[in-house]
């Protein structure tokens, strides 16, 4: 199967992509589940723009890079906080609504944020622009997806990245799909911690491709855990939204007392690396609980109607209980490295969204940032993307779709299951060279354990674990290779920051089956 552009991924940098250049060629979707499902579905907060008359670009480059501690590229968060009006007129383009008071845009306020920027709809602000994006999808006629359609790994040619070769879930086939350029946006990483945010698609996939395809991939220690997400025995980790906190939540300890001030002068609103830790040392003399209930019912049903649903679903009302909280795995600042219009060190190969590495968050993200950085970017990136259309579609002339033969396991679980444990435990929050070691050798026995499965059969679970086996070797070197504490990675070890001999980035590349680091 031939195209122009290859989209892997149909959260809001792939469909954002898809969207922009429909107009040039004819644009093809992979996307391993349904459209709908992905990490920008469940985005709650918001999206951050400059659109106050008393706010600045100025102040939104300086939030970020006070957040980004050090190692954001100032050349590209000033295009970002620049081209954030327009990403916003774009989104309304496709029908995005965003929540409005007396006529003018309502905005919030987030983490590290010096004053409120955050534009919203209600606490569901990822589904409302998912939904947007996806019936504008199903309306043009250049663009198709192929939902339940897995993307196994890049085909590379000398020329650059030629397509992709693509497991067809439902009819159980593998076929090659050739593209003039293709485009990854596959998004994050953090199904590969126990505890986390992200759902079951979050499993690193497109830097793993782009890995094994000789892309470079930075800043991979830098996980940020959320501060706040439901802590509940048997539910999810579900996202209480730092909107919340925003508009005055405040967070105590077993004994009713409010502690963040001790730790942060923006307290509640301080960084989120800052308050992920403050918690989780809290958590080891009692339960933390985030506390809305003096905002009042009216104002908590109107403002935060999903999450006050899916807190009930647990016996937890937000309007009379204290809502049991803990941090969780949640977003990757690092990734495929990427320039401003999502070029790859391949040829041929885009890449947008939480898999990319822009260099917008450096060691940290600032709240909100993620959906703005992948609207701006992939649009950046669409524009330029009319040059992709003069390349030859490198399709051998018999192209065959061949069968493929399942594998059924109980050891993929088991496999899958221990990989999260010790990623939570030994690469979580709070990092020692002790338990990294000990990460590093669980890995490489994991490794051989997968390797049993050769040859055997392919099916999404173990194409998964593979990938996510591969990220979490690289966030784990990435970690005890920075030795200094630095944004979301803390070292008990080397608790302090250290600008002297780490103020530069961690990078990886693969040649030969060999991994290779160096610093950029
Ligand atoms: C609970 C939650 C709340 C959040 N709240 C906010 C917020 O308020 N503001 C903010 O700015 N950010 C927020 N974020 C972060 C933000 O939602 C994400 O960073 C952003 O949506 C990423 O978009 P994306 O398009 O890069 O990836 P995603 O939206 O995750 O989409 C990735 C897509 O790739 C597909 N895919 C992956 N691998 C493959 C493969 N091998 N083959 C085929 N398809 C594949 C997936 O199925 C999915 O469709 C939140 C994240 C979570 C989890």
């Amino acid at each position: 199967m031939n195209t122009d552009f290859l989209v892997v991924g149909s959260g809001i940098a792939g469909l954002n992509f898809a969207l922009k250049v429909a107009n040039y060629g004819r644009v093809i979707i992979v996307t391993k589940k349904e459209i709908m499902e992905s990490n920008t579905n469940l985005a709650q907060g918001g999206i951050a723009t400059v659109t106050r008359k008393d706010d600045s670009v100025q102040l939104h480059i300086k939030d970020t890079v006070n957040v980004g501690s050090g190692l954001s590229n100032k050349r590209i968060v000033k295009i970002l906080a620049e081209k954030g009006p327009e990403a916003i007129r774009n989104l309304l383009s496709f029908g995005v609504k965003f929540d409005k008071e007396n006529d003018e845009l309502h905005l919030t306020t987030e983490g590290g944020h010096s004053m409120a920027r955050v534009l919203h709809s209600g606490d569901s602000t990822g589904r409302e622009i998912e939904q947007s994006m996806t019936e504008s999808i199903r309306k043009s006629k250049d663009i198709e997806v192929f939902e339940d359609c897995f993307a196994i790994d890049l085909i590379l040619k000398n020329t650059g990245c030629i397509g992709a070769r693509i497991l067809d879930i439902k009819n159980r086939k593998m076929c090659d799909i050739f593209a003039r350029v293709t485009i990854l946006a596959t998004g994050g990483i953090g199904y590969i911690y126990q505890n986390t945010t992200n759902p079951e698609i979050a499993t690193g996939d497109g830097i793993a491709m782009a890995l094994r395809a000789g892309a470079k991939i930075e800043d991979m220690e830098f996980v940020q855990f959320h501060p706040t997400t439901l802590n509940k025995l048997g539910a999810p980790h579900f996202l209480i939204s730092e909107a919340l906190r925003g508009e005055g939540a405040i967070l105590v300890n077993a004994r009713g007392e409010r502690f963040m001030l001790g730790y942060d002068n923006m307290g509640e609103l301080a960084p989120r690396d800052i308050i992920s830790r403050t918690i989780f040392n809290e958590l080891k003399n009692g339960p933390v609980y985030l506390d809305i209930r003096h905002k009042g019912k009216g104002f908590i049903l109107d403002r935060f109607p999903m999450i006050h649903q899916e807190c009930l679903k647990y016996d937890v009302d937000i309007t009379t209980d204290l809502i049991p909280v803990s941090p969780a795995a949640h977003y990757i600042c690092g990734g495929i490295k990427t320039n401003e219009y999502g070029e790859t060190t391949v040829a041929n190969l885009l890449a947008f969204g939480e898999c990319t590495c822009t260099g917008v968050h450096g060691a940290n993200r600032l709240a909100s940032n993620s959906l703005l950085e992948s609207v701006v970017f992939s649009s950046l990136g669409a524009q330029k993307a009319k040059n992709y259309l003069k390349n030859e579609i490198e399709a051998p002339p018999q192209q065959k779709e061949t069968a493929f033969a399942n594998i059924e396991t109980q050891e993929l679980n088991y496999i899958k299951a221990e990989l999260r444990n010790a990623m939570w435990d030994y690469v979580g929050i709070i990092r020692t060279e002790e338990k990294m070691d000990l990460m590093l050798r669980k890995l490489e026995h994991l490794n051989r354990r997968l390797d049993v499965f050769g040859g055997t059969g392919v099916n999404t679970q173990f194409l998964e674990i593979k990938n996510m086996v591969t990220v979490a070797n690289l966030i784990t070197k990435a970690a005890h290779t920075r030795k200094e504490s630095r944004g979301t990675h803390y070292r008990t070890d080397y608790p302090t920051t250290d600008d002297k001999n780490w103020l530069k980035h961690i990078c990886f590349e693969q040649r030969e089956e060999k991994l290779h680091t160096f610093f950029t």
